[in-house]
């Protein structure tokens, strides 16, 4: 069921970062921003498909720039948050989403495994959200939204540096909330549980991925858009008490 919740949530005036923009979660939490006002940087390492999507932004009214930004590298995160703010104004919204996977049996998981996940998914968010919030704090606040997983409380099998990546940035995400309220800064996290995108999908027509949709307490997959409501309260005034939190949308995946 897909809820228009345009009009509900006014980001009018807003800059906004989402990184891993280019397919998936990132692309329709930039599409999702940009509806509700807000102008949207969307970052990823290939510049091509964000092109594309600002395109598309752009096509159905809204602002998007797009930039190059390797969230593992501490000198890319640096130009593309000073190459935003050149662009569109200092930033009022980050989403911390790119996001990486490797799946193996822990006894097979190499060093070079832990740190391209641990690097990306943990080490990638802390660069982009302390670039991020030197800035915020300079223009009197912002929303920083971290996109963790229910694998960051759960475990499941031949993910162990996912689950740890996630369950990591939960609690970055409370260290940053409790240390950045004085600058104006709120820090939230989303914990999706299994949403289709195109780095899944092929996965869930299997036998297995069907098993694990049964799973699921609302025997469905999550669709993108429905982390659109959580996402639109995070970023905008309407959730200006809420800092430290981490929403849930999972369909009870972390019930069962
Ligand atoms: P995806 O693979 O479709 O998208 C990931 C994005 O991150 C891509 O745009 C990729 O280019 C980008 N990226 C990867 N490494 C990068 C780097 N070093 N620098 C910059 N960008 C980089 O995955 P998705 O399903 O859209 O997931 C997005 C986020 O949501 C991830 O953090 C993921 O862990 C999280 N998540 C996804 C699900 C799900 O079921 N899809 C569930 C829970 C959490």
């Amino acid at each position: 069921m897909s809820v228009d919740l345009t009009g509900s949530f006014d980001l009018t005036g807003k800059v906004a970062l989402v990184t891993g923009a280019s397919q998936g979660l990132g692309a329709r939490f930039a599409e999702t921003l940009a509806a509700s006002g807000a102008a949207v940087a969307v970052a990823a390492r290939q510049v091509a498909k964000l092109e594309e999507l600002a395109e598309r932004i752009g096509a159905a009214g809204g602002t998007a720039h797009a930039v190059a930004m390797d969230v593992t590298d501490p000198a890319s995160v640096e130009a593309a948050v000073e190459n935003v703010e050149a662009a569109l104004g200092p930033l009022d919204v980050l989403v911390n989403n790119a996001g990486i996977a490797v799946q193996k049996p822990f006894l097979e998981m190499s060093p070079e495994d832990y740190d391209q996940v641990l690097d990306t998914n943990l080490k990638g968010c802390f660069l982009v959200a302390q670039a991020a919030a030197r800035q915020m704090k300079g223009s009197g606040g912002g929303s920083i939204i971290n996109i963790s997983s229910v694998l960051g409380t759960e475990v499941i099998g031949a993910l162990s540096t996912y689950c740890a990546s996630k369950g990591g940035l939960l609690q970055l995400n409370r260290a940053m909330a409790l240390e950045l309220s004085r600058y104006g800064i709120r820090v939230n996290a989303i914990a999706p549980g299994y949403i289709e995108t195109p780095i899944n999908s092929g996965f869930f027509k299997t036998e297995p991925g069907q098993k694990m949709v049964k799973t699921i307490p609302q025997r469905r997959l999550g669709q993108p858009d429905d982390l659109d409501g959580a996402l639109l309260l995070l970023a905008s005034d309407q959730g200006a008490y809420m800092t430290g939190s981490v929403v849930t949308v999972d369909g009870g995946f972390v019930l069962r």
